[in-house]
């Protein structure tokens, strides 16, 4: 038998924080993933924005998630010695005139991350646009596949990590710890995205998830390093590539790739770029979204044992750094999770019995 505190199940962005977090505290753990191709942070574009929507609000907490993740990234990267972390802006080229409206409605109620666009910056080179552009800033663009690649590597090595997949008939409880086939735990963790929903200890949380397509771009004559955005978004993401992206669908049949969106994309990558461009991949994820926007974090109030890190919707690089800490604390006996992100808020679904 093994022996550890901790066992996570998925080494998305979650579990990644949370094992990192636990790492830092000298608490065991190990983690079990099993690489699914459409886990929402492979395909996540890494951009950290302070303010979102069409009507350009401040994301909820931001003002504390873009210190704390800008820190946190920095730990990590100086650890596995890699950049993981960088400023940037987005050029917002307004799509419509009501996104023009809002911006300058935003703009003018002093948001200190827009600022308005002068048309000296010579962008009319490489995009077409009517109606001008802002800029969001800072931003902060997260080298999520890096990050992942990284930290499996790091967990590999040191014989943490089981590549397969977890499946919950096979969890064994006992009062004062877990079993896993080979594996004695204190606690167990579901970070496992989208297959929380589905999972007999956490479906009754108010899930609501949406999937995600995008398509990675070679552009050769754009500058790196700037996120243009007209509707979509343009992101750097390596060498001469950018992450094209994304949709946000409510409803989906399936995690697949769809001719719709490629085709709807082409005629947008057509209608906005001056300079020619390859399409070099097509990708589609499922983001954990929530009904109410909040992360889903904390222990069941049944089963004191069993923990979730889940529901960080499209906002992952921000929220799981921060929360995933918040959890680890907890486990550790010191510190509390937010109210509005522990899922002691949902108590009585989750002790309603069948
Ligand atoms: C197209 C797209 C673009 C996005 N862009 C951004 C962005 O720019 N900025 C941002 O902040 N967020 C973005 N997001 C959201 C972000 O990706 C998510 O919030 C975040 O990745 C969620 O991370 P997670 O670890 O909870 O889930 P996941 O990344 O889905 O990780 C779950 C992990 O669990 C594993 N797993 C699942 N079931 C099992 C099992 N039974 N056994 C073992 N392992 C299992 C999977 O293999 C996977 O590795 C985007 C999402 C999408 C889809």
């Amino acid at each position: 038998m093994e022996e550890t505190e901790v066992l996570v199940v998925g080494q998305g962005l979650a579990g990644t924080w949370l094992s990192w977090w636990l790492e830092q505290e000298g608490i065991s753990y190990r983690v079990i993933d099993n690489a699914d191709p459409s886990g929402a942070s492979r395909h996540a574009a890494g951009l950290i924005n302070p303010v979102t929507g069409r009507r350009l609000v401040t994301t909820w907490m931001i003002d504390e998630l873009m210190p704390f993740s800008w820190k946190a990234y920095q730990s990590m990267g100086s650890f596995l010695q890699s950049e993981l972390i960088t400023g940037t802006s987005v050029i917002d080229f307004f799509p419509t005139v009501q996104m023009l409206q809002a911006f300058q409605k935003r703009y003018a109620e002093d948001s200190p991350y827009l600022h308005s666009g002068n048309d000296t910056a010579g962008y009319d080179h490489w995009f077409r646009y009517d109606l001008g552009w802002g800029a969001i800033s800072p931003c902060y663009l997260v080298q999520t596949e890096k990050l992942l690649t990284l930290w499996r590597n790091h967990i590999r090595v040191k014989g943490y990590l089981k590549e397969e997949s977890f499946d919950t008939g096979g969890l064994v409880q006992h009062k004062a710890d877990l079993e896993y086939h080979d594996i004695h735990a204190r606690y167990i963790v579901f970070s496992d995205g989208k297959a929380s929903a589905a999972n007999t200890f956490f479906e009754r949380l108010p899930f609501a998830l949406n999937k995600g397509e995008g398509l990675l771009v070679e552009i050769k004559d754009i500058p790196p390093g700037t996120v243009f955005k007209k509707g979509m978004s343009l992101v750097p993401w390596k060498e001469n590539i950018f992450w094209v992206g994304s949709s946000y669908q409510w409803e989906f049949s399936n995690d697949q790739v769809s001719e719709t969106f490629r085709l709807f994309t082409e005629n947008w990558l057509k209608s906005f770029l001056r300079v020619p461009y390859r399409i070099t991949d097509h990708f589609a994820a499922v983001r954990p979204a929530t009904l109410e926007r909040r992360p889903f974090v904390g222990f069941h109030p049944k089963f004191p044992r069993v923990g979730i890190l889940n529901g960080m919707g499209s906002k992952g690089c921000s929220l799981a750094p921060y929360f995933a800490r918040e959890l680890a604390q907890r486990i550790i006996g010191s510190g509390t999770i937010d109210p509005l992100a522990d899922i002691n808020r949902f108590e009585r679904i989750l002790m309603k019995k069948d």
